[in-house]
C-alpha cells in the first residue's frame, strides 16, 4: 500500500497537544445493549468532550499547530456547528482570535455558545451570499488562517485522538463504529486502528438521506450530492474531502446508513438506558449496531458517541416522538 497522507507519528504528536488539555471521555457499557446484540459493546463518550463534542480535538490540535505568528493573527471558520464552537474555544485557550462565519438564521443557541467562546460572529445571507468567498475574503483581509471543518491533515489528526484512546481503554476490537460527515473522524480513526489493532474493521456511518459517502465508496471515487435532508445536523455533508477520501477507501470495510426514525430512536434508548444524552449526528454510529442491522454476535465493538449538543426543547421533541420499533 502506497503511503497514506496522514501518518501516525502526526497522530501521536496531536496526542501530546491534547493531553492534559482535551478530556480524556470516559468508555462506558451496558449489560441490556450486549443483551440485545450478543456482543461486547463499548461507548466512547465524546458527548462529554469539551464543548460537547470531539470537534474540538481536531480544532485544538489545527490551531496548536499554526506557527506562532499565524496563531496570534487568527482563525476564520465557517460553520453553524459543533465546528464553530470548537475553534472559538481553541482559540480562546490558545490566545488566538476566532472569526466564525455563520448564516444570519443560524439557531440562537450556536451563535450564541460561539460568542461565550470568545468567537467573533460574522453573519451572511445563505441565499444570496457564498460563505467559502466571504471566508476567503476576511482571511486575505484579515491575515486569518482558514481552518475546514474536516479535510485538513491537523483536524484529522486531532479527531483520531478519540480513536487512539478508546483503544487504550478497550484493547484489541474486532469492530469500530465511527459517525460519518465530511470524513475527518472517520479518516482519523481508520489510520489510528490500523496502527493499533489492525484486525479492527472500520465501518463509517452515516444519514441515509445523505450517502455520498457510501456511493464514494462503491463508485471509487468522490460523488458530490444536495444537502441531505436529516435531523442528523453535524453530517449534512455533499461530498467528502480530497484527503479524507482516499483515506476512507483505502482503510475503510464498509459504510452503512442510518435514518431519522432509528436516529431518534437510538437518542431515546440511550436517555432511557443508560441516561445520557446523545444529538443526532452522535447517535449514527450506535444505530445500526443496537438495531440488529449488523452482525455482531460473539465481537467487541467500539462505538462513538461523538456529541451532545443539543437544545433541550429539540431533544425533548425528537425522543417524544421516538418509537422504539425503528431502532436501527
Ligand atoms: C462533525 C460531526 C460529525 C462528523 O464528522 P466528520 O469529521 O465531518 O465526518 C459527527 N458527529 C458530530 C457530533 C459532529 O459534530
Amino acid at each position: 500500500m502506497h503511503e497514506l497522507a496522514l501518518t501516525f507519528a502526526e497522530i501521536k504528536a496531536a496526542r501530546r497537544r491534547l493531553t492534559g488539555i482535551a478530556h480524556r471521555t470516559p468508555v462506558l457499557t451496558s449489560a441490556t445493549a450486549d443483551a440485545m446484540t450478543g456482543a461486547q459493546l463499548f461507548f466512547k463518550c465524546e458527548n462529554f468532550q469539551r464543548m460537547g463534542a470531539f470537534k474540538f480535538r481536531g480544532a485544538y490540535n489545527a490551531v496548536a499547530s499554526l506557527d506562532p505568528a499565524r496563531r496570534a493573527a487568527g482563525v476564520v471558520a465557517f460553520s453553524s456547528g459543533n465546528h464553530a464552537q470548537a475553534i472559538a474555544l481553541a482559540c480562546r485557550l490558545l490566545d488566538s482570535r476566532a472569526v466564525i462565519v455563520m448564516p444570519s438564521d443560524a439557531p440562537r443557541a450556536k451563535v450564541a455558545a460561539t460568542r461565550g467562546y470568545g468567537g467573533e460572529v460574522v453573519f451572511y445571507d445563505r441565499y444570496r451570499e457564498d460563505r467559502e468567498a466571504l471566508g476567503r475574503r476576511l482571511a486575505a483581509e484579515r491575515g486569518l488562517s482558514l481552518i475546514p471543518p474536516y479535510d485538513h491533515l491537523d483536524i484529522m489528526a486531532g479527531q483520531a485522538t478519540a480513536a487512539t484512546e478508546l483503544l487504550e481503554q478497550t484493547g484489541p476490537l474486532d469492530m469500530l463504529l465511527v459517525p460519518l460527515g465530511g470524513g475527518g473522524l472517520l479518516s482519523g480513526s481508520a489510520v489510528a486502528a490500523r496502527h493499533l489493532c489492525p484486525e479492527c474493521a472500520v465501518i463509517g456511518v452515516e444519514p441515509e438521506a445523505g450517502d455520498d459517502g457510501r456511493q464514494s465508496l462503491r463508485a471509487g471515487h468522490i460523488v458530490h450530492i444536495a444537502t441531505p435532508e436529516t435531523i442528523a445536523d453535524g453530517a449534512q455533508t455533499q461530498q467528502l474531502g480530497k484527503h479524507t477520501f482516499p483515506i476512507i477507501a483505502a482503510l475503510v470495510r464498509d459504510i452503512v446508513t442510518a435514518n431519522d426514525a432509528a436516529l431518534a430512536a437510538t437518542m431515546a434508548w440511550f436517555a432511557e438506558r443508560m441516561k445520557i444524552v446523545v444529538e443526532p449526528t452522535g447517535a449514527l454510529a450506535a444505530a445500526p449496531a443496537l438495531g440488529g442491522r449488523l452482525e455482531l454476535r460473539g465481537k467487541r465493538v467500539g462505538i462513538i458517541l461523538s456529541g451532545g449538543n443539543i437544545d433541550l426543547e429539540r431533544f425533548a421533541a425528537l425522543i417524544a416522538r421516538a418509537d422504539p420499533a425503528r431502532l436501527g
